[in-house]
């Protein structure tokens, strides 16, 4: 029997999950296919549910649903309830189920770099919706503090309850922390001459993350990588989260090798 499972969002041209997807399928000699659902904001209800109809396994959900999407689920797991955002839905024995992957892929991303958290001060750049995966996973870690960075202190903390929120002025105030999430689309292609921070407040940190993976190297991971301290792009994240997906739609564990080897072929193919 031949699946399909999809994306849907608003705008998905530049989408790296069907390939991510694919290559998933030719490895497991899995019999499905991924499709991206572009869906117009007054269409979500109607267009998920004929989805849902016309007999889709699993959708996962992008900018800008991962929230409205919520309205149209029967039950969501703990970390989105949390979260307060899905990203994954499974079509189960006539359920609606939604997930937030990113949470795990962010999670395998850290474990496979060596980035410790536990007891941790942490800093992450950006009120958006990454950042809410993220922090949700630094909190469960018992990371001893998490500051969140926003432009706009009084607008983020409608939104980011659970942290201590500071401007940036501040941050360039913050004399030590232990890892630093770039969760702002500042320095993503084609903007590559951004950084959401300058050199002197990434060198005081043991390592920087960037959530972003094109391009592979931002300017954000080019002051860590010069000033010596461990730097990660988001790649690893966008594999995991997929993996962790199709562990879910699919009632199977999938071997980290298989995570791995997605991986080094996407660096290869310089995505
Ligand atoms: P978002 O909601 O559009 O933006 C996140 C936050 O970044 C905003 O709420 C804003 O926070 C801040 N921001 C936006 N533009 C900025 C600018 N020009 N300068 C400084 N700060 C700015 O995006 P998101 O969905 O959270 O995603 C954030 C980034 O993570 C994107 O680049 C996305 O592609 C990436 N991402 C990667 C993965 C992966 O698997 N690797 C998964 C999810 C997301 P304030 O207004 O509070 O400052």
């Amino acid at each position: 029997m031949s699946y399909t499972f999809g994306l849907i969002g608003e705008k998905l041209g530049h989408s790296v999950s069907p390939i991510i997807h694919s290559k998933l399928y030719k490895i497991l000699k899995m019999d499905a296919r991924y499709d991206l659902f572009e869906i117009k904001k007054e269409n979500l209800e109607i267009d998920f549910k004929d989805l849902k109809e016309k007999g889709i396994k699993g959708l996962n959900v992008t900018i800008p649903y991962k929230v409205d999407i919520m309205k149209y689920l029967d039950d969501v797991s703990i970390q989105a309830s949390e979260i307060g955002a899905v990203n994954t839905v499974c079509f189960q024995d006539n359920k609606i189920i939604g997930h937030n992957t990113d949470y795990y892929g962010f999670a395998r991303m850290l474990a496979k770099n060596d980035i410790p958290v536990k007891n941790k001060r942490i800093v992450v750049l950006g009120a958006g919706g990454a950042a809410k995966a993220v922090i949700q996973f630094f909190i469960d870690s018992n990371a001893s503090e998490v500051l969140l960075v926003s432009r706009d202190v009084k607008k983020a903390a409608q939104n980011f309850k659970n942290v201590k929120i500071i401007n940036y002025d501040e941050l360039s105030l913050l004399k030590q922390g232990d890892v630093i999430v770039n969760c702002t689309p500042c320095g993503m292609y084609p903007k590559i001459e951004n950084s959401p921070i300058d050199e002197s407040c990434i060198g005081r940190f043991s390592s920087a993350v960037d959530l972003i993976y094109n391009p592979k190297e931002t300017l954000f991971l080019k002051f860590a990588r010069e000033k010596g301290i461990k730097s990660v792009n988001g790649l690893y994240m966008l594999v995991g989260q997929a993996i962790v997906a199709e562990e879910l739609w699919n009632d199977i564990t999938i071997d980290e090798t298989i995570v791995d080897k997605i991986y080094n072929e996407l660096l290869k193919e310089q995505l």
